[in-house]
């Protein structure tokens, strides 16, 4: 039986710690890694220095689970996402089960990774590889499949943003299986690596819960408050905590105005100014990642200026996504195939999305504001594509409407916040008011973040 790891769009992009060229292993360092791994037996004899290739991308990801260092005393969490047993030695763990890394020409959508049921091979798809490709996500797909080595093979779905999905679930993540393993090594980056970039610690985080949210039939317990992100016109960024009053709390800075596009517990940023790329955001003044955020970023990003000003927005399900575009809907439907199908607005002009019941990776649609007020639905049910009027009506033409928790928030084109109750609009009375840009959806994590 063939293991696959299902990375669906989650694994797509590189990060900065990926091996830089002029980077360089010790001759000792490699004679210790082709006697594990034969297949390096013919670089042993000398130092070998990083050139971007697939092998050099082997060899950092190797380097990166002998080399991470984690603090000493590494707690487990108080939920499911960190018990701390695949927390020893990480390289042990997968030489006990790997002695073979065996590099594939293609493989299928979203398959970064896979071993068969017998023997000590690794098959690395080509994705995996490519030098926009973070030897941090490597390192948790190969502990994933090593742990497969072990048995525990998975199961599919019935439920949640994997439903239906062949193999791309587990049981529940207390029995410890591969994705289990893949939860608990990003949680470990994020909260116990004691050299790790901030950005970099926060994409681990988002990684973890995503996966623990999305992995597993048995929901999984992480403790996490709900809040909204507030970006004002200043650049500053705020957490606001709509259980407590609407306090908010300042969140560093934006590296540029925008859009905030979630793509599970991840942001992506679409800067206003198109002549700069997207990719993720991070809160907290973390910096950057190197990283494309997605095969729609990565195509966006290879746009000219104006080609990417007619993207108004773009919703990222777990099987399925749709770019919004000026004049049409490109849905993607089927999480196997790359074919996508393209509905008009048949006149109407869409400004952006709204995210009437939350946004979630499950939901099959999602409606979107329209320049004359009216409210489209797009989504893909059954598979199908689909763009039509809605009977869901605003009181206004919002610009973002999110929701946390049971509480829908609305940001007015003018810069104002509002909660909606029914048909009832409410003001929320902010410091920023008539200077807030942008909201999304953001949550914190009890583990990492300690609770607001
Ligand atoms: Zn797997």
């Amino acid at each position: 039986m063939k293991i696959l790891l299902v990375a669906l769009g989650l694994f797509l992009g590189s990060i900065g710690s990926s091996a830089f060229a002029g980077d360089c292993v010790s001759q000792k360092e490699m004679a210790e890694i082709a006697s594990n791994f034969s297949q390096f037996k013919k670089l042993s004899g000398k130092e070998y220095c990083y050139d971007g290739s697939q092998t050099s991308n082997l060899i950092a990801t190797i380097m990166y689970m002998r080399k991470t260092a984690f603090a000493q005393d590494m707690k487990p969490s108080s939920d499911e996402l960190f018990s701390g047993r695949f927390a020893q030695s990480w390289y042990n763990y997968f030489i006990g089960r790997i002695n073979d890394l065996n590099v594939q020409s293609s493989c299928p959508k979203g398959v970064g990774a896979y071993v068969y049921g017998f023997g000590n091979t690794m098959y690395v798809c080509p994705m995996m590889l490519t030098d926009s490709f973070s030897s941090l996500d490597r390192a948790s797909v190969f502990m994933h499949e090593a742990r497969h080595i072990d048995g525990y093979p998975h199961i599919t779905c019935s439920r949640g943003a994997r439903k239906n999905l062949q193999g791309a679930c587990d049981s529940r993540i207390s029995d410890g299986g591969s994705y289990a393993v893949t939860v608990e090594t990003y949680a470990q980056l994020a909260k116990y690596a004691t050299d790790l970039h901030p950005a970099l610690r926060a994409y681990a985080m988002a990684s973890a819960v995503t996966y623990a949210d999305e992995a597993f039939e048995t929901p999984t317990r992480v403790n996490r408050q709900e809040n909204l992100l507030l970006m004002a016109e200043s650049r500053d960024l705020y957490l606001m905590d709509i259980g407590n009053a609407f306090r908010m709390k300042s969140q560093g800075q934006t590296p540029a105005l925008g859009h905030i596009v979630p793509r599970a517990q991840h942001m992506i940023l679409f800067p206003d100014d198109k002549s700069q790329t997207a990719r993720y955001l991070f809160t907290k003044n973390a910096g950057e990642i190197s990283q494309a955020a997605g095969d729609a970023v990565v195509e966006y990003n290879s746009k000219s200026p104006e080609e990417r000003s007619r993207l108004v927005d773009l919703h990222i399900a777990a099987q399925w996504n749709a770019k919004i575009y000026t004049d049409r809907v490109t849905l993607a439907c089927d999480p196997r195939s790359p074919s996508t199908s393209d509905l008009s607005f048949n006149g109407a002009t869409p400004v952006g999305i709204l995210y009437i019941n939350g946004y979630t990776r499950t939901a099959d649609i999602n409606y979107v504001m329209t320049s004359t007020g009216t409210v489209y639905e797009f989504g893909c049910q059954n598979g199908r594509a689909l763009l039509r009027p809605s009977s869901v009506k605003m009181d206004q033409k919002y610009k973002r409407i999110h929701k946390v928790g049971n509480t829908m928030m609305a940001l007015t084109q003018d810069g104002y916040l509002y909660q909606i109750n029914g048909s009832q609009a409410s003001p929320v009375k902010t410091d920023i008011d008539g200077q807030i840009h942008e909201i999304a959806p953001r949550q914190s994590y009890q583990f990492l973040d300690g609770m607001n």
